[in-house]
């Protein structure tokens, strides 16, 4: 961060914002305010360049046409790759998730190249699509409460040997291989197929997006209430036998 104002970049809104991603930004931008910081956000339209001086990146979910438009211009844009490089925070949702990986399946059924920013590839899932709502134990090194979310995704997402995964299902299908995984990360670059929004349900992945941007550990409380009767009733629904 620099000038003591945090930088928060939304990738795409025109392509990449069904299923309620917005939110994320509005979550990452009112914590951040309410801990007193500064925040410029913007929010990149695909005809724009990225910035290479943003501290977070959020990218949102979207449909297969959309989405294969978004990657053709971020890989187009290069912009992301450089900065990552410089220290960047991106946390990204399903579609945005497929286009950080190394490939996947566009709308035309071919094999897209992704941003190769996280290892990962993600192919068409030949089982019925993945949606409902997801309960999940986040990677314990990540020192997070459990991930709750709604899934909606025909894509399957294997992870290569660097990639971590984000959480292990408990309930729903996540990465959809089988193997229990939900998401991934490397270092600074998350994916996750959460919506929700998934950072209004699960606001201390919001917190932990800031404090890797602020590179502090621990930032003042704040209430969570609203949050929390958000959490618990998406938790309870997740419980309920489908
Ligand atoms: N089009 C992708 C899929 O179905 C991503 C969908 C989404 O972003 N919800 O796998």
């Amino acid at each position: 961060m620099s000038d003591n104002q945090l930088r928060l970049v939304w990738i795409y809104p025109d392509l990449l914002s069904t299923y309620g991603d917005q939110g994320n930004a509005l979550v990452v931008e009112r914590r951040a305010r309410q801990r007193g910081l500064d925040v410029a956000r913007l929010d990149v339209r695909s005809d724009q360049p990225i910035p290479t001086s943003g501290d977070i990146y959020l990218i949102g979910g979207g449909e297969d046409r959309p989405q294969r438009l978004a990657a053709e211009r971020l890989r187009r844009d290069g912009h992301l790759h450089r900065a990552v490089e410089n220290g960047a925070i991106v946390f990204s949702v399903c579609a945005g998730y497929q286009i950080l990986g190394h490939e996947f399946i566009n709308d035309l059924g071919q094999r897209e190249p992704g941003l190769g920013l996280l290892d990962v590839v993600s192919v068409r899932g030949e089982k019925e699509r993945c949606v409902g709502d997801v309960l999940a134990d986040i990677d314990p090194q990540l020192g997070l409460p459990q991930l709750t979310g709604f899934e909606n995704h025909q894509g399957v997402t294997h992870l290569g040997p660097t990639a971590r995964p984000f959480a292990r299902v408990l309930v729903g299908n996540g990465n959809g291989t089988g193997d229990g995984t939900e998401g991934a990360y490397n270092g600074t670059v998350f994916g996750t197929y959460m919506h929700g929004p998934v950072l209004a349900r699960n606001p201390l992945i919001a917190d932990l997006l800031l404090k890797l941007a602020l590179d502090v550990n621990a930032l003042p409380p704040i209430d969570d209430h609203w949050y929390e009767a958000l959490r618990n009733e998406r938790i309870s629904a997740a419980q309920q036998p489908a």
